[in-house]
């Protein structure tokens, strides 16, 4: 199926993803809904073919030992859950 991969920065000290980039992973299927080999012109009328796309995968292009800007801006002194 094809996915989301998002490129990102992750913040060492909160553990949180900024997202840089977002870019289409093609899983090259004739019977996926969302790929550029997808028989079926316009609209697709069959159940068979995959109409979800896989969740996201983070990749880490860059990492940060500082916080990331929302956190610095929030200036909270609880901490904060990693969001992946
Ligand atoms: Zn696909
Ligand atoms: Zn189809
Ligand atoms: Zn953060």
């Amino acid at each position: 199926m094809c996915h989301n991969i998002i490129d990102g920065r992750r913040h060492k000290l909160c553990g949180h993803f900024v997202a840089l980039a977002t870019r289409r992973q093609d899983c090259r299927r004739v019977d996926c809904l969302f790929s550029e080999r997808h028989m079926h012109m316009g609209q697709c009328r069959s159940a068979s073919c995959l109409r979800l796309m896989s969740p996201p995968t983070f990749n880490p292009i860059r990492e940060s030992p500082t916080r990331c800007p929302q956190c610095v801006m929030a200036k909270t002194g609880y901490p904060v859950l990693p969001n992946i």
